[in-house]
């Protein structure tokens, strides 16, 4: 075989792997995305942003990137695979997803890049990838499924002001609603669950 033949041979190879990994690829679109969320819950959606979750909740401790987004019954983080790459590999994935009822809030504060790594939640190296464009954090304090006062932390590409605005206004306009309160949602498929199953209905991940 010649010079030649082991290009074409290489090039099939190639062009096989890119059609392969682009079969993969999955698309969700944006607008079913949102109708799912409001109808699970029969809540509106209010403000979302690009976020990066920086920790806080009991059951995520790792960064990782992925859609901040406030409802009129709650705030919720959930992060996204990438999917496999155009040649078919894809990275470990860990899902995030939590969803705070109102009722949970309590405040939210701007937290200065400096504090937040003095605090040790933030690595210092972490803020050249920092998504907001001024030094600053969102914090959201709340009460937690055992009672326990959390706090969470954000960088949020859409400007913190926006966030205070809008989750208070949010939290003035809630009404309490008992059915609500017993809500949970689980971290690995993002169906409704009541926090008392030790596992989900759905998908049988481990809740506690
Ligand atoms: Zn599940």
């Amino acid at each position: 075989m010649g010079g030649f033949s082991y290009i074409l041979i290489f090039a099939v190879l190639i062009i096989g792997a890119i059609v392969w990994g682009l079969k993969r690829k999955k698309t969700i679109s944006v607008s079913d995305f949102w109708q799912e969320k409001e109808s699970e819950y029969s809540e509106k959606r209010i403000l979302s942003s690009f976020a990066r979750y920086l920790g806080g909740h009991a059951r995520f401790e790792t960064t990782t990137e992925g859609l901040l987004f406030l409802m009129s019954k709650s705030l919720w983080f959930e992060n996204f695979e990438k999917g496999a790459n155009i040649f078919g590999f894809a990275f470990p994935f860990e899902k995030v997803i939590f969803r705070i009822p109102l009722s949970r809030i309590g405040q939210t504060k701007t937290i200065p890049e400096k504090e937040l790594i003095s605090q040790g939640i933030l690595h210092p190296s972490m803020n050249v990838r920092r998504v907001n464009r001024k030094p600053e954090y969102l914090s959201v304090s709340y009460i937690d499924e055992w009672g326990r006062e959390k706090e969470l932390f954000f960088d949020s590409m859409v400007d913190l002001s926006q966030w205070h605005q809008a989750i208070k206004t949010a939290l003035d306009n809630y009404v309490p609603d008992v059915e609500e309160e017993k809500i949970g949602v689980c971290p690995k498929c993002g169906k409704k669950v009541s926090p008392d199953f030790k596992l989900c209905p759905y998908c049988g991940c481990r809740l506690s």
